[in-house]
């Protein structure tokens, strides 16, 4: 049977508008990945006989929850706690938490959606999923943050295990809230399951690097795509948003490769320091003080603080751009803006911070880019490596974890590429990234039978 692929995408596409209305972000992290999906379904008749691209679309399971919790006054607050385990071909799901006060059902779907093929593309035995919440973690102390985690798992845990599925980090969620759910966890079941949560504290079963591992992982990716233009990242200049675990951990990689650093960002503005980032500095304000970043201006002389509303980060003129922030901060004049200035390389650090008209300016423009799913895959591919550290009850030194990280990313950047280049738009690693993900999980989930 001869099938109209392009038809057959539109078709998959519209229904998947009509199924999950009022859900833009998560229209468009399927549409991004189906518009790659034309050529793969031409080779491929079986995946649309057994409606294999329909079956990865919808979500095995989607669990919406009540999460009640008191602050230090003694006020009740009830927020909503998400967990959407999409995809369990590969492995048990495998993806962060999010506690932002953005968090609805459709973000949370673009994660896990997003996070089935960069989980895919590690070459890892992780499926994908992702949770949350729209608890604002910002301004609360610490037992306000403890209760809440504990209200969290008193709900989630029935849903985990470290062979069903088992979260880790993402926005408003790292070592300390990890900390709290897993001492949740293990009060509830009773049981010492270190490989249930990722992104542990050293202490108890974390492993080295995974805090470092999204931002290395970034910095490594762009260093491979810098090399197949006979370039390297010493002597560039790089523009780096966000300030979080992904952003300081980018910042101190590039930093390590020879480059000066420039940027740095919040929501409620951006830094600029043409001498270079002062990583000390940066990490005792975000990391210590949880502070905003308008701090690290004040104290650092020749540094420059602008806020979100006076200017875009992106008109600081770079050579290698890492969006490090969040979904879609990264837009058209941005893009137009980064263009003009002569930048060459966009990877993205955060999950999908560049909107498609920005990827479509860039790629025109001929400047490389690297999407989210490639490379900022290394934070999940360390989890694997806790996971697998944990089975076996052992820990691994830093170095010999960093440099595994490193061939993963080295790995993930080649089959991309190489994949381009088989399926027609070589340097594309859009489409790269995009069939090299859906073969993997496709396969998977066609030779499970109608599951
Ligand atoms: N939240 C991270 C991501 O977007 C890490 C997920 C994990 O380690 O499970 O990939």
């Amino acid at each position: 049977m001869k099938v109209d692929v392009d038809a057959e995408v539109a078709r998959i596409y519209a229904d998947v508008i009509r199924r999950n209305p009022a859900e833009p972000e998560f229209h468009q992290a399927v549409r991004e990945v189906l518009e790659s999906l034309a050529v793969v379904l031409g080779r491929h008749p079986e995946f649309t006989a057994h409606k294999t691209v329909e079956r990865i679309c919808e979500p095995e399971r989607q669990i919406i929850f009540r999460v009640p919790w008191q602050d230090d006054r003694g006020e009740v607050h009830i927020a909503r706690g998400f967990r959407v385990e999409y995809n369990s071909a590969l492995g048990p799901y495998k993806g962060g938490l999010r506690f932002h006060p953005s968090v609805n059902l459709g973000i949370v779907k673009f994660l896990g959606f997003e996070q089935i093929f960069k989980n895919a593309l590690t070459g890892m035995p992780i499926g994908g999923g992702k949770g949350g919440s729209d608890f604002d973690p910002k301004g609360r102390s610490d037992s306000e943050v403890m209760r809440f985690c504990q209200s969290f798992m008193t709900e989630l845990y029935r849903h985990l295990g470290e062979y069903t599925d088992v979260p880790a980090g993402d926005i408003g969620v790292g070592a300390r809230e990890i900390g709290f759910l897993f001492g949740q966890y293990k009060r509830i079941t009773n049981r010492y399951e270190a490989g249930v949560l990722t992104g542990k504290g050293l202490s108890y079963g974390g492993a080295l690097v995974r805090t470092e591992a999204t931002g290395y992982g970034a910095v490594f990716f762009a260093s491979e795509m810098l090399a197949v233009r006979g370039e390297e990242f010493e002597g560039k200049t790089v523009s780096v948003s966000g300030s979080g675990n992904v952003a300081i951990y980018a910042v101190e990689k590039a930093q390590q490769f020879g480059a000066r650093v420039v940027t740095v960002s919040d929501s409620s503005g951006y830094v600029v320091d043409e001498n270079g980032i002062d990583l000390d500095l940066l990490k005792q304000v975000k990391l210590s003080e949880r502070a905003r970043i308008s701090e690290y201006s004040a104290r650092r002389p020749g540094a420059v603080f602008v806020p979100a509303a006076d200017g875009s980060i992106w008109d600081v003129p770079c050579d290698v751009a890492i969006p490090s922030a969040s979904q879609n901060e990264l837009p058209e004049d941005g893009a137009v803006a980064l263009v003009r200035n002569g930048c060459r390389i966009v990877v993205e650090g955060a999950n999908m911070p560049t909107t498609p008209k920005a990827v479509r300016v860039l790629q025109e423009a001929g400047v490389g880019f690297g999407p989210g799913k490639a490379a900022n895959a290394g934070g999940v591919a360390t989890s694997a490596l806790e996971m697998q550290q944990n089975a076996s009850r052992d820990r691994w030194s830093f170095e010999r974890t960093e440099t595994r990280l490193e061939e993963i990313m080295r790995d993930i950047h080649q089959r991309c590429h190489a994949t381009s280049e088989e399926y027609g738009d070589p340097g594309n690693l859009v489409l790269g990234a995009n069939v090299a993900g859906f073969l993997q999980v496709a396969e998977a989930v066609h030779a499970h039978g109608l599951v």
